[in-house]
């Protein structure tokens, strides 16, 4: 039975939600079709990790061992997922968007003569098309776009689904895989992280966001402290990335990161639309700003108008009561 095969990106020893929720998608759509559902899992955890594959839906996962995947550079991967597209012959293959997909799937296309329908928001199969919806122009618009190739590649945005379990009684199949390092044109020397990164933006569930409005190091310590008692990730608008008061590496957005938590604070920012074409699909959105017109209020599912100065240390200790 041919099948919908789905990437699963590894981070921390664990594979991403942004592909769990990805996989949670590809299995209502098999089920639809009549198809089965895979997974692919690359690296030296691959085999630990195809339990937890199983536990979301895959009949098949398609384990590629080899130890320079671990450390994702795109030719390795590149031809490991050609490999097991090769072996597995499926209908679609679906992964989550991240950085390392969106550099891959161009080309993975090219060598598998497939179509490809890059950063969508959601995705459907009918018999012999996948139709996609797929933000443009900052998110303002969404585009319908299609395929009746035989073999399409979607990339899905982080957030567009929620991860479900449904556990398939699934089997490993090992993949044959060499790969020449002598050929590789990079080479990975250190993974840097961010000093203080405790959580990672793209995948957190809560994450706390510095606009303009946290102007000094005093709104910087408010934040530190919403992010701490939440356990969250901190992000930051474009505007308060530039005076330096964040990091480059902590900007949301249409030019920064796409994030996609249970939970997103907004302290003192607009709600520019380039801005909100990171965070649009978190789920509940918590707005401080002292402006009852700024455009995130649009957005909120929770507004609070007022000083983020005054505000942040009554919710902070108001949280930390409800901790204790
Ligand atoms: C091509 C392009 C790409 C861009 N990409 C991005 C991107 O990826 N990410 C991004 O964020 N921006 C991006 N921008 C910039 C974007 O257009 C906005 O300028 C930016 O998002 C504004 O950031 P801000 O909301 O922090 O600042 P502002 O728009 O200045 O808003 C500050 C807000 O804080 C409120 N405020 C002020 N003081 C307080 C206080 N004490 N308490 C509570 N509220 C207060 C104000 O009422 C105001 O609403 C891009 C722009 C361009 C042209």
């Amino acid at each position: 039975m041919s099948s919908i095969l789905v990437f699963c990106s590894v981070q921390d020893g664990r594979i991403k939600r942004s592909s769990l929720e990805a996989m949670t998608r590809a299995r209502d759509v098999a089920s639809g079709a009549g198809l089965g559902l895979s997974a692919v899992l690359l690296g030296s955890s691959a085999h630990d990790l195809a339990g937890e594959a199983m536990s979301y839906g895959a009949q098949h996962v398609y384990v590629v061992m080899d130890r320079v995947l671990d450390t994702h550079l795109n030719a390795p991967v590149l031809s490991a997922l050609e490999s097991v597209v090769r072996e597995a012959a499926p209908r679609m293959l679906v992964a989550a968007s991240t950085e390392s997909v969106k550099d891959i799937l161009g080309a993975l296309a090219v060598r598998c003569d497939a179509a490809v329908l890059p950063d969508v928001a959601s995705f459907a199969l009918s018999a012999d098309e996948v139709s996609c919806q797929r933000p443009v122009m900052a998110a303002k618009k969404l585009a319908n776009t299609s395929s009746t190739h035989s073999l399409v590649f979607v990339s899905v945005r982080s957030g567009s689904y929620e991860a479900k379990q449904a556990p398939a009684d699934g089997t490993v199949v090992e993949v044959a895989f060499t790969f020449d390092d002598a050929t590789l044109r990079q080479t990975l020397k250190e993974v840097v992280t961010t000093a203080g990164d405790t959580v990672d933006l793209s995948e957190a569930q809560v994450v706390v966001a510095a606009g303009r409005g946290v102007r000094d190091e005093n709104g910087r310590a408010l934040v530190q402290e919403l992010a701490e008692i939440t356990g969250a990730a901190i992000g930051a608008s474009r505007a308060v990335v530039e005076t330096g008061l964040f990091p480059a590496t902590a900007q949301i957005g249409q030019t920064g990161k796409v994030v996609s938590p249970d939970l997103y604070f907004a302290v003192g920012i607009s709600g520019a639309v380039q801005h909100t074409a990171g965070m649009a699909n978190s789920r509940i959105i918590v707005a401080i700003n002292k402006d009852p017109d700024a455009p995130i209020f649009d957005i909120a599912t929770y507004g609070l108008v007022g000083d983020c100065f005054t505000i942040l240390p009554l919710l902070n200790a108001a949280l930390r009561d409800a901790m204790n």
